[in-house]
C-alpha cells in the first residue's frame, strides 16, 4: 500500500513571522492527518519553521535544489545545505521553474537525483499546458517528463521518488482536472514507469495530483485508486482550508 501524501507548496509566499504564525495554527489541525502531510515554504523560512514542526507529524520541504554541492551557483542552493536544515523533501521542476527560469527535463533530473544522494524526497512535477491536452498529446508529454526526470535511476531511488502531475492549466486557475481525468493521466504515468522498471517498483512509486485542489475536491481526488496525494498551491497559504485537504476522509 502506498502512504498517501500531500504537500503544500507556499510559493513566493510568507515572511518567516507569517511562516511561524501559518504553521503553529496548522500543527494542530492536522496531528491526526491520514497522510503525510508537508509543508515547502520559502528558503529563508525553512530554519525558523523546522524548529516550530520539531515533534510534530509536519515534515519539511525546499522548492527547489541544486545538483552541485556547493560553488558558484548565485542565487541556488544544495541538497547538503537542505539537509542541514531538516528538509525531508524538494519540489523539482514545477511547471514555474520550467516557465520563468529555463529548467529543463535535464535539470530536473539533475536536482532530483542531487536530492536523493543527500538523503531528500524529490517531487518531481510533470504536466501538459492546455494547447497541448487540447492537441491530445498529454499521454506522450507526461511519459516524456517522467522517463527523463528519472533517468539513471535506481530501481530504489525511483520508489522513494514522488511525482507530482500537474496539468499547468489547473494551477492557480481554480480548474481542476476531473477525477478521472486526472486518474487516467496518472495510470500513464505509473505505466511509463513500470515500462522501464517494472510494475513493482511503478507499484510502489507515489503520484500526486496538483492543480487547484482545494477543500471542496480533495475527497473526490483522493479517492481515486491511482491518486497517492497532492501539491497544492493556494489552498495551502490558510491554515484551514491545508487542514481540510490533509484530512480529506
Ligand atoms: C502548485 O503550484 O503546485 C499548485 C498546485 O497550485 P494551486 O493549488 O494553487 O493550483
Amino acid at each position: 500500500m502506498r502512504k498517501a501524501i500531500i504537500a503544500g507548496n507556499w510559493k513566493m509566499n510568507m515572511c518567516p513571522d507569517e511562516a511561524m504564525d501559518l504553521v503553529t495554527e496548522l500543527i494542530p489541525l492536522v496531528k491526526d492527518a491520514p497522510c503525510e502531510v508537508v509543508v515547502c515554504p520559502p528558503y529563508i523560512d525553512l530554519l525558523a519553521v523546522g524548529k516550530l514542526i520539531q515533534g510534530t507529524n509536519i515534515q519539511l520541504g525546499a522548492q527547489s535544489v541544486h545538483w552541485a554541492p556547493k560553488g558558484a551557483f548565485t542565487g541556488e542552493i544544495s541538497a547538503d545545505m537542505l539537509a542541514f536544515l531538516g528538509v525531508q523533501y524538494a519540489i523539482v521542476g514545477h511547471s514555474e521553474r520550467r516557465q520563468f527560469f529555463g529548467e529543463t527535463d535535464e535539470t530536473v533530473n539533475k536536482r532530483a537525483a542531487a536530492a536523493l544522494a543527500a538523503g531528500i524526497t524529490p517531487i518531481i512535477c510533470v504536466g501538459e499546458t492546455l494547447q497541448q491536452r487540447e492537441k491530445g498529446v498529454t499521454d506522450a508529454i507526461v511519459s516524456k517528463q517522467t522517463t527523463a526526470a528519472l533517468a539513471g535511476f535506481s530501481a530504489e531511488n525511483v520508489k522513494k521518488s514522488v511525482i507530482a502531475y500537474e496539468p499547468i492549466w489547473a494551477i492557480g486557475t481554480g480548474k481542476t482536472a476531473t477525477a478521472e481525468d486526472a486518474n487516467a493521466t496518472i495510470a500513464v504515468i505509473r505505466k511509463a514507469v513500470a515500462c522501464i522498471y517494472g510494475d513493482k517498483v511503478a507499484g510502489a512509486l507515489r503520484i500526486q495530483y496538483g492543480g487547484s485542489m482545494n477543500p471542496k475536491n480533495a475527497a473526490e481526488l483522493m479517492a481515486m485508486p491511482e491518486i497517492d496525494g497532492g501539491l497544492i498551491g493556494g489552498a495551502s497559504l490558510k491554515a484551514e482550508d491545508f487542514a481540510k485537504v490533509v484530512n480529506y476522509l
